[in-house]
């Protein structure tokens, strides 16, 4: 997705411990109008798929993922991450490791939200080394649902994630894959794309 990348390369920042910071349209101040893109671009991409809810997890996921489901017009759900010990037996829930934080959470989905019958679109900002896709691809089949795909605006293709997730045989779409960055000259390359 040109546009994306072209953002990318104008205002993303190169972080120590391979983190790339979009903060200024996808993390912390949100182009509204690049997410109406990026949810058609999704669309486009999952044409043809049977969707009628789109899963992603708190909390950066969860702006671009209701951009998304206006487009598709169907519901989000978002994976509340949490560290309470006693979990009802009305939820889902998985333990997911954070890239960013370095530490585990669980995660959890109330179980009258999700559940057989539905077709699932699971929708991310990052993948990095696919914890978080792995996480919400567990809630979806521990729910009994089924997995329709997997959608992430920005793909580090230099770490595990979209070969792990791509080995499993997830339908999995990336907007825009980092092939590799440079913290010293602040280059980021991207993966051709058809
Ligand atoms: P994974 O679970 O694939 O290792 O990491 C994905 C999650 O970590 C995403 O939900 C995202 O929030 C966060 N993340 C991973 N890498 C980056 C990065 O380079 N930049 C930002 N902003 N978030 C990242």
């Amino acid at each position: 997705m040109e546009l994306l990348k072209e953002r990318i390369q104008r205002d993303g920042k190169i972080k120590e411990g391979n983190v790339l910071k979009v903060d200024s349209f996808l993390n912390h101040q949100m182009d509204v109008r690049l997410f109406h893109e990026i949810g058609k671009e999704f669309k486009r991409r999952f044409e043809g798929e049977k969707i009628n809810k789109i899963l992603t997890i708190e909390a950066s996921g969860i702006g671009i993922a209701c951009v998304a489901a206006e487009v598709f017009g169907v519901p989000v759900v978002f994976a509340k991450k949490t560290q309470t010990k006693n979990i009802a037996g009305d939820v889902y829930t998985t333990k997911v490791e954070s890239f960013t934080h370095g530490r585990v959470y669980d995660i959890i989905v109330a179980k009258e939200f999700l559940g057989e019958g539905d077709s699932v679109l699971i929708i991310d900002d990052f993948l990095a080394n696919g914890k978080a896709l792995e996480g919400l691809s567990r809630l979806v089949k521990l729910s009994g649902a089924e997995l329709a795909g997997a959608g992430v605006v920005i793909e580090k293709g230099f770490q595990t994630g979209g070969d792990l997730i791509r080995s499993r045989g997830i339908h999995l779409e990336s907007l825009a894959i980092v092939e590799s960055m440079d913290e010293k000259t602040g280059e980021i390359v991207f993966r051709e794309q058809s």
